[in-house]
């Protein structure tokens, strides 16, 4: 099984979808991310199987510039709601909150100045998406060029899956030839989880 742990994330992350690399570098780059970035990152990662014990290593560790008393009095409290380790009866019951769907992420909160949430494929201008896909490794100019009219036609989910079966095109090319994966189970993508999940499956 896979080794999800506070330390593996750095390694994980580039089976992550852009939405969440783009906070996890954020995260690296500012050992900080606003309120909805912490939000929308802590489910996915809660999601791919980060326990509550390791997500707390992992945020106290990634916002190494402030001291443990800030990190408990400002940080703490939401890492565990978002588990349902706090909170109300309900919460604690429903075991705190659900990952994001690409529908809520792309529809919810659109980010403001500052902010590293959202979906990229739709909330960053074309030159800043085409930036980040080419600092992940994306300069495929025919996987760039139908980003850019999957986002002009707003079919995010469109360029996503195009990005995933890019980077993925050998795996896929394996699985599909050794029946590892059904055409089921290589449908659209609507989920960051599911994008994970796939990708890691595929990868090993
Ligand atoms: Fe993330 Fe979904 Fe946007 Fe892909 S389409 S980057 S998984 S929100």
């Amino acid at each position: 099984g896979a080794d999800i742990s506070a330390r593996n994330v750095d390694a994980l992350s580039s089976s992550f979808p852009l939405c969440m690399q783009n906070l996890h570098r954020t995260l690296r780059r500012d050992a900080h991310l606003k309120h909805y970035g912490r939000l929308q990152y802590n489910l996915f990662l809660k999601g791919i199987g980060l326990n509550l014990e390791e997500s707390l290593i992992f945020w106290r560790t990634s916002f190494h510039k402030i001291t443990d008393d800030t990190f408990n009095k400002e940080y703490k409290y939401n890492v565990r709601h978002a588990y349902g380790d706090v909170g109300g009866d309900s919460n604690r019951r429903g075991g705190g909150y659900s990952p994001f769907s690409c529908q809520k992420i792309l529809m919810e909160h659109p980010p403001g100045p500052g902010e590293a949430h959202g979906c990229p494929y739709r909330h960053f201008n074309l030159e800043n998406l085409t930036a980040l896909l080419q600092s992940v490794g994306i300069s495929d100019r025919s996987v760039l060029q139908g980003v850019k009219e999957d986002k002009e036609n707003q079919k995010f989910h469109m360029a996503c899956n195009r990005v995933f079966e890019y980077v993925h095109k050998n795996e896929i090319k394996k699985a599909k030839d050794e029946s590892i994966m059904t055409s089921a189970q290589l449908e659209t993508i609507v989920h960051p989880n599911e994008y994970f999940k796939r990708s890691y499956i595929l990868k090993n």
